[in-house]
């Protein structure tokens, strides 16, 4: 028989954080750095927690240049050939620079296994972190790949995902996962909940996820959903350890993609003229757009429909300036709820559910 789940479900803007007596007086006193320790990875990995999502417009190197400055992870797209002289090499310098280098390399379930076994056993080849993801997260099949892996590699960082669940998230460490991804629709670019009806509001997710994770030594990501430093300071309060953004880093000079120059009419008149100006904007599509199926498989099966889509982003200039808010805006977030650390963020946080997140008298900022 159908069922019901009559609790409330509930997503970042159905929130804010009370605040606290607290012991920091600046901002600055609060630490964004975590030392992060991993049920499998032998290592440690010191980081503010930010991942640049693996899409083909925000998983780039010129993303991971800016953001590994920051500690902060991008996970690259899985479309970079790791064959090709260019980008193996990249990978490898970055490894050399970096003691312990702040990118995942990403592949799916259809990718050619062979060949990604092959790029983990290269002893020249350092790549230690992997991000495996499918935006079902609950096929069999996942958890038979993520303990086919685990067990060839197994010191390997591995991030698992997507569900939205308790359940799934500790199947998937217990059979190999150190991260399991969070988010099943949340994402600016996806249309999942409107194509299928399926998804779940993101914070109830990442509260009933990471609790589940935590109880079996694991960590998650909290993916997608996150439009400004207030939900990215919401979701470790949620308990999430990692928070993954895409269209937060769309639109900057690192994200991949073309700027588009656009003339608009403003409603200023100058000698009976509507007057012009020129706005900037870059393109940023869901991996599983149609554009994205065209431009990276060759087309859309006919089997498939397209759960994502495509938007013009206003050019927000560089990632550094994105990173620079995000951290600020969480020393912020700590300063007022009394967390020292990262990590203390989901202890310090008590939540009061809203009817109105935004004081937007004088419009939107
Ligand atoms: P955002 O930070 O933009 O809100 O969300 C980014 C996340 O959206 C990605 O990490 C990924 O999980 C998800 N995503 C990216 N492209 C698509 C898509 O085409 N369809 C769906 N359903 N999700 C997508």
């Amino acid at each position: 028989m159908t069922q019901i789940i009559d609790s409330t479900e509930l997503d970042f803007c159905d929130v804010l954080f009370k605040p606290k007596r607290t012991t920091l007086n600046s901002r600055s006193e609060a630490n964004v750095i975590r030392e992060y320790k991993f049920k499998y990875y032998p290592h440690t990995l010191n980081s503010c927690g930010i991942i640049a999502a693996n899409m083909a417009t925000t998983g780039t190197f010129e993303i991971n240049n800016v953001l590994q400055k920051y500690q902060a992870i991008t996970c690259l797209h899985k479309h970079y050939d790791f064959n090709n002289e260019e980008n193996r090499k990249y990978l490898i310098q970055n490894y050399q620079q970096n003691q312990n280098a702040y990118t995942f390399v990403s592949t799916g379930l259809k990718d050619d296994k062979e060949k990604l076994f092959a790029i983990l056993s290269d002893k020249e080849f350092p790549i230690d972190k992997l991000c495996i993801d499918i935006a079902n997260g609950y096929i069999p099949k996942l958890i038979e790949f993520v303990r086919e892996v685990r067990t060839n590699f197994p010191h390997l960082l591995i991030m698992v995902g997507n569900v939205v669940t308790g359940d799934m998230t500790q199947d998937l460490i217990l059979n190999g996962a150190d991260i399991v991804k969070v988010g099943i629709g949340p994402g600016s670019v996806c249309t999942t909940r409107k194509l299928t009806g399926v998804g779940r509001p993101q914070l109830s997710a990442i509260l009933e996820c990471s609790d589940a994770a935590h109880g079996v030594g694991g960590l998650v990501c909290a993916d997608g959903g996150c439009t400004c430093a207030g939900d990215v300071a919401k979701a470790f309060g949620a308990g999430a350890d990692f928070v993954m953004l895409g269209g937060m880093f769309a639109g900057t000079d690192e994200a991949a993609g073309e700027l588009i120059e656009k003339t608009v009419q403003t409603n200023l008149l100058c000698d009976g003229v509507l007057v012009t100006k020129k706005e900037k904007y870059k393109q940023f599509y869901g991996m599983s757009s149609q554009l994205a199926q065209e431009k990276h498989f060759g087309g859309m099966a006919c089997y498939r429909a397209s759960e994502g889509k495509v938007v013009e982003v206003p050019y927000k200039g560089s990632a550094e300036s994105v990173i620079q808010e995000i951290l600020g805006g969480i020393r912020s977030t700590m300063s007022y709820i009394g967390a020292r650390r990262l990590k203390d963020i989901a202890k310090c946080t008590t939540f009061y559910r809203v009817n109105r997140q935004l004081n937007e008298v004088f419009g939107k900022s």
